[in-house]
């Protein structure tokens, strides 16, 4: 273009002359390109759009030249529209050099196919569902909207740069096919301090992380029961944004239903809360200690077995979550209601209920149903019991398992539900350096038995 326009304005040069001029040009081009900067050839490079130039440029590129690509926000940026399907890799060698957010998002969307905030379609639903919620003031109650009641926010949060290379570092080793399973990650408010945690909805292709910039680095895993717990030392956000993935490819209990996984470690689905006659079956057979205090004739006993019962049954994990609160009254309230199917009751339900709400039992079925603080994934072993057994997700079904699943576990939190166990082994395996190398050899045999540690290799 240059030179169409200089001969234009010249217009006098003979054809041989401008024949002349373009071979001396094309020398001195050719002599410039040896002596031009990496961003230089780059550059030119990615304005011609030449991808196969861009391609060896970068496979021969040093690594102070990609790291100095890195921190050139607009260079990288078209850079990464220039990249083949199997180039991508680069930005593998250049995602921890960058800066800017927009870069570092793209270069993550670019590698992985993952949006980083509610954007597919099904990452926009779960947003709908679980992304709003209600938030603390500085009383331990919630902020207020103008009619008093409860104001509900936004969680979705902004990714930050330390975040987002959080994430690429803790999923760049995973199996392509299981990333592939991964619509978005989001990123959300979290109103605690070192508080790292996440959320998963396998059905969503989606789930959350929350963590604040100068925790990203923690490795104060959650829920562990000490130093002895083999998750113990590894970075926690990494951990969770990994656990949380492990959800989605474990759609439908598709590897933690499996009678093999389960019984590492002695699962038995003892049943949901319809099931609350076998389930109090199991608690009265397993305690080592008396179930009923209070309880003193034939008519106490059928009341008070009806009414653990019907506690089972009716009460959620969240409406006895606090049992020093409503847990209370709940209860009482079980208590009373089963002395209408006792025909000619004698005695007082308002009394006998405030003896029998302090019993063993019904303490135990309150501390066991999902949502509880006090379910033995947050607290430990469940005291006078010789196997534990507790609810592990809302709604869903009573797990058995033996007391020395305590002995040796990846974390308190792995024993929450068969679907958490997988989880934290998942997350535990893959995170861990080398892999494998913190999580015990019975959970790594079956692992890479099952093909979880990697893609087949193609051939
Ligand atoms: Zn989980």
């Amino acid at each position: 273009m240059d030179k169409a326009l200089s001969q234009e304005t010249l217009g006098t040069k003979t054809l041989q002359d401008q024949m002349s001029n373009e071979v001396s040009s094309d020398e001195d081009e050719a002599q410039d390109s040896e002596h031009e900067s990496f961003e230089t050839k780059l550059s030119k490079a990615v304005i011609r759009r030449d991808t196969a130039l861009v391609s060896s440029l970068m496979k021969g590129a040093e690594e102070n030249e990609l790291e100095a690509l890195a921190k050139n926000t607009k260079l990288m940026d078209e850079t990464l529209d220039c990249l083949n399907d199997e180039d991508l890799k680069f930005i593998d060698k250049l995602y921890m050099h960058v800066e800017d957010l927009d870069v570092l998002t793209k270069c993550f969307f670019y590698r992985f196919g993952v949006n980083l905030g509610a954007t597919s379609d099904e990452g926009k639903e779960f947003k709908r569902y679980f992304m709003y919620g209600t938030w603390p003031d500085v009383n331990g109650g919630n902020i207020k909207d103008d009619q008093g009641n409860d104001a509900i926010f936004d969680l979705e949060a902004p990714w930050s740069v330390v975040g987002v290379k959080t994430v690429y570092k803790a999923i760049q080793g995973l199996p392509p096919s299981h990333i592939a399973q991964v619509k978005d990650i989001i990123r959300r408010s979290t109103p605690y301090l070192n508080n790292i945690g996440g959320g998963a909805v396998a059905h969503y292709g989606t789930y959350y992380v929350q963590y604040y910039d100068e925790d990203a680095d923690s490795n104060s895993a959650g829920y562990c029961e000490g130093p002895a717990d083999r998750c113990y030392e590894l970075p926690a956000l990494e951990r969770t944004i990994v656990h949380e993935l492990a959800h989605i490819i474990d759609k439908d209990q598709l590897y933690s239903g499996r009678d093999e996984f389960r019984a590492i470690t002695g699962w038995v689905d003892e049943g949901k809360n319809s099931d609350s006659a076998k389930i109090v079956d199991f608690i009265e057979a397993n305690a080592s200690g008396a179930l009923y205090e209070g309880v003193v004739d034939d008519e106490d006993k059928s009341i008070a077995r009806l009414a653990a019962e019907l506690l089972v049954e009716n009460s959620t994990g969240y409406a006895l979550n606090s049992y020093e609160s409503n847990g209370v009254a709940q209860v009482k309230d079980r208590i009373k209601e089963a002395y209408y199917y006792i025909p000619d009751a004698k005695a007082d339900p308002e009394i006998k209920a405030e003896a029998m709400q302090n019993s063993f039992i019904f303490k135990f079925i309150v501390s066991s149903k999902s949502s509880n603080s006090n379910v033995p994934c947050y607290r430990g072993l469940m005291p006078l019991m010789n196997r534990q057994i507790h609810q592990g997700y809302e709604g869903g079904a009573w797990y058995s398992f033996p007391n020395k699943a305590f002995d040796d576990k990846i974390s308190l939190y792995q024993l929450r539900d068969p679907g958490e166990e997988f989880a934290e082994l998942y997350s535990t395996y893959h995170v861990a350096a080398p892999k494998g190398s913190k999580t015990s050899a019975v959970h790594n045999d079956w692992f890479e038995k099952t093909g979880l540690h990697e893609d087949p290799q193609k051939t």
